[in-house]
């Protein structure tokens, strides 16, 4: 038998190779770390290439994310290189190299049996568990947490076999053989260069960056797919989408991040292939959420999403809201959210998966509360079956950590207190932690007109006052009970503001 004679496309012949004189990305563009890398398995003898996403983004003059290394450098090898590089995955086995914050990622070319690239984070579902947790940079923290994780499993992996082959079995999926002596006769997990290019998504994310000269080498048509802002798939599409439903997202990711239009072929299945979504473990859904709404384009992902007919796969629930009521007030505080979301990223401030779930649950959320009689809208109870039920619809599809569902509910939860101040326990809420998130909300809700601007208006005020014009404003308050919402027509009875949420849907 030939090793995976027809598992995939066969490997390309030739690269066009384009010199350095006649192709934009100078090394100057590069992360210093990225080189350093590039250089040190260079000087050990072996290829080593910059790949995909990052030489697009420079081709387009995008600042990449990060910076990926390709070799012909088996792991172990690539260890051996740095002292400060650890081995992570269970079923491929990648090198990261650390820099402070930076990390770099160095992956052996993947042979046709090898598990696909992006893959791996199926069986690391805390990988993006902490964007925006760090104030100050919220993604290298994720990167930090997530290679730690990655660490530990990566020592046990290379821990002597006293757990015995179970272990070994589970880390090597079939495609190595092995001898009596336990010697890898054949390993089909690793191959070259012109294997490893047939494992990659789009044509745009399949070019190399060759350190050797510096030139760029492009077995798919890269260079042009790029040019012409096109998003091609390296393959049989349906075939590419079957191997990999994630992929759809990553089209709808890219196409919105990149402004790039989907070659006919790689958009024509996607209408009939969506449902494979299902299939996809939850937790490698809540990467790819994470990575479509936090990282500076999520309300054009909102948009392609729908448009695709994907965000009725991901988050039905959601979709069925935003369809129901087109244009409506869930649907404007979703974009709201998004845009202000969107603005965040590129002001380089922190933005968190809670406030994300909170914006995308909102409508689900609200048509439970809205099942119930309006009197039981107000009571904590009622938000937070429906902030419940409507989790456990989502959770169905996507992985929905509990610090984040738990932050949902407090959201929620707050809601009525923010809506109705009473007396001096304001004070007490807002040194709670989770007080300005719940603003945060209020505000949004404000501004596409669910609770009175007055209101939200006080609270601003009351943070920003010193102790004694706290108090001063909380005397106020209980002299008149509650602030007037300023001939809003919102007061009640008791002068404070009304709630406001049967508006909601509208
Ligand atoms: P960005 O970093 O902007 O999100 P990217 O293209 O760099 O975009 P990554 O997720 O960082 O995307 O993946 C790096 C590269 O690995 C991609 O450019 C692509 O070549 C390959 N890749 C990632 N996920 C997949 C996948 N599911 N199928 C095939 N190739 C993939
Ligand atoms: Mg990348």
């Amino acid at each position: 038998m030939t090793p995976d004679s027809d598992a995939s496309p066969q490997p390309a012949g030739s690269p066009r190779i384009i010199p350095r004189a006649e192709h934009p990305i100078s090394r100057k563009q590069i992360s210093s770390n990225a080189l350093r890398v590039l250089y040190r398995l260079r000087e050990e003898g072996h290829q080593a290439f910059l790949v995909g996403g990052c030489l697009r983004d420079l081709m387009l003059g995008v600042t990449p994310k990060d910076f990926d290394v390709a070799t012909s450098a088996r792991p172990e090898q690539v260890k051996r290189c740095f002292r400060n590089c650890r081995l992570i995955g269970r079923r491929f086995r990648l090198a990261h190299v650390f820099f402070g914050h930076e990390i770099i990622e160095v992956a052996t070319f993947r042979a046709a049996s090898a598990p696909l690239p992006g893959e791996e984070t199926e069986d690391d579902p805390d990988i993006l568990l902490e964007v925006g947790a760090s104030e100050d940079n919220p993604e290298s923290a994720a990167a930090e947490d997530a290679a730690r994780e990655r660490d530990a499993e990566g020592d046990e992996a290379e821990s002597p076999p006293e757990e015995g082959s179970r272990e070994r079995s589970e880390r090597d999926p079939g495609d190595r053989l092995f001898d009596d002596g336990g010697r890898i006769l054949r390993d089909n997990t690793y191959g070259s260069i012109e294997e490893d290019v047939w494992r990659r998504d789009f044509a745009c994310n399949g070019l190399y960056y060759n350190i050797e000269d510096f030139s760029l080498w492009d077995y798919v048509g890269a260079v042009d797919d790029i040019k012409a802002r096109r998003l091609r798939l390296i393959g049989d599409p349906e075939q590419r989408y079957r191997e990999d439903p994630v992929r759809m997202l990553r089209a709808a990711r890219f196409e919105a991040k990149l402004g790039f239009s989907l070659d006919p072929a790689t958009e024509a299945p996607i209408a009939e292939h969506r449902d494979l979504l299902t299939e996809v473990p939850a937790a490698r859904l809540f990467d790819e959420t994470l990575k479509l709404f936090l990282t500076g384009h999520g309300q054009r992902s909102l948009e392609v999403l729908r448009r695709r007919g994907l965000l009725a796969v991901l988050y039905p629930g959601v979709e069925r809201c935003l369809a129901s009521q087109p244009g409506g007030l869930v649907e404007q505080l979703l974009v709201a959210g998004l845009e202000n979301t969107d603005e965040r990223v590129s002001a380089g401030k922190s933005v968190t998966p809670t406030f994300l779930f909170t914006l995308l649950l909102y409508g689900p959320i609200a048509a439970y509360i809205e099942k119930q009689p309006p009197e039981k809208w107000s009571d904590v109870g009622t938000i937070l079956d429906a902030c419940d039920a409507a989790l456990r619809e989502a959770q169905k599809r996507v992985t929905i950590p509990k610090r984040f569902s738990l932050g949902v509910r407090d959201m929620f939860a707050l809601q009525p207190q923010l809506e109705r101040p009473r007396s001096r326990r304001v004070l007490r809420l807002i040194e709670q932690p989770r007080f300005r998130a719940a603003y945060d909300l209020l505000l949004l809700r404000a501004r596409v007109g669910m609770a009175p601007q007055e209101l939200v208006d006080w609270w601003t005020a009351l943070q920003a006052a010193d102790p004694d014009g706290r108090m001063q404003m909380v005397l106020a308050l209980e002299a008149a009970r509650g602030p007037r919402s300023g001939g809003s027509g919102e007061g009640g009875e008791d002068g404070a503001p009304r709630r406001r949420r049967r508006r909601r849907r509208r």
